[in-house]
């Protein structure tokens, strides 16, 4: 398991395509204020409010263009821990992971020209804003922490019949889920025969198993053991199965195989998987 400073070694080595002459970033020390503040969530992931400057700066520099919301930005912001560049989008907030989950939503379910009801667990609000609107979409939002969700409740007891939905987006979620196995029972329950579930959660393909330790209580304990303060496993290269095993077909889609190298820096989407799930 790497330890804060090695977790801290990582990131910085995946920052080294950092604009020649940036600051050094102190991830260490960063990682220690956010651990000595107990902050939360949001503040560990460097969710940051869109700051008039980026708006100013929207149509400066190489364009890049938001499935999400449709608009087209100069420079996008940063995100994470490691303080991601070009990772956020300035309109609707939404991350690379978004815009490619976006991309396949279209792509491969047809929306949102498809009549259906959707079940987002957890929504972001860039996503929300534009799958609420849509008047074909039958949409229910749930969050178990966020004030402005539109219904709290926990994912591992879903206040919903049986087969009820024909959708469920559950993004980054997972890897906070003590009892995903649960999590993953009550997704399949609410899907109707045929339903589709889009689960994303950070892989590590290095890993072939997942990693667990149930004893890993503490933010920097898990800090320590995942890589996260605010995960509760690493998710590796079998997770895919144990979705399987909760009833669904299960198909990993990775950006690189489906979009061009070309279409990804249009994007900003990055490499990165999901899974597209079809309930037994
Ligand atoms: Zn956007």
């Amino acid at each position: 398991m790497p330890s804060t400073q090695e977790y801290a070694d990582r990131l910085r080595q995946k920052c080294a395509g950092s604009p020649a002459g940036a600051a050094p970033l102190d991830l260490a020390g960063r990682l220690r204020r956010l651990l000595a503040e107990d902050s939360g969530p949001a503040a560990a992931y460097g969710a940051r409010p869109i700051s008039d400057g980026h708006r100013a700066r929207k149509l400066r520099g190489h364009p890049k263009h938001c499935p999400v919301c449709r608009q087209a930005f100069g420079h996008y912001g940063h995100f994470g821990l490691a303080r991601r560049r070009q990772a956020c989008c300035p309109g609707c907030g939404s991350l690379e992971r978004h815009r490619f989950l976006w991309l396949h939503l279209e792509r491969a379910l047809r929306l949102p020209r498809r009549r259906l009801s959707l079940l987002h667990v957890a929504p972001d609000a860039g996503l929300r804003e534009r799958l609420s609107t849509q008047p074909r979409i039958r949409y229910t939002g749930i969050d178990l922490y966020r004030a402005d969700a539109p219904r709290a409740m926990d994912i591992t007891r879903l206040a919903f019949p049986d087969g009820a939905f024909d959708l469920v987006i559950c993004s980054h979620v997972l890897e906070h889920v003590a009892e995903d196995r649960k999590a993953l029972a009550e997704i399949a329950r609410v899907l109707r025969p045929g339903g589709r579930a889009i689960l994303l959660v950070p892989l590590d393909l290095r890993s072939p198993a997942t990693i667990e330790q149930p004893e890993a209580a503490t933010a920097s304990q898990r800090l320590a053991a995942f890589g996260h303060p605010y995960h509760v496993r690493i998710c590796g290269a079998d997770y895919g199965e144990r979705i399987a095993r909760s009833g669904f077909a299960v198909r990993r889609v990775d950006s690189a195989a489906v979009l061009s190298p070309h279409r990804r820096r249009f994007h900003r989407i990055n490499k990165t998987s999901l899974f597209d799930c079809r309930r037994i």
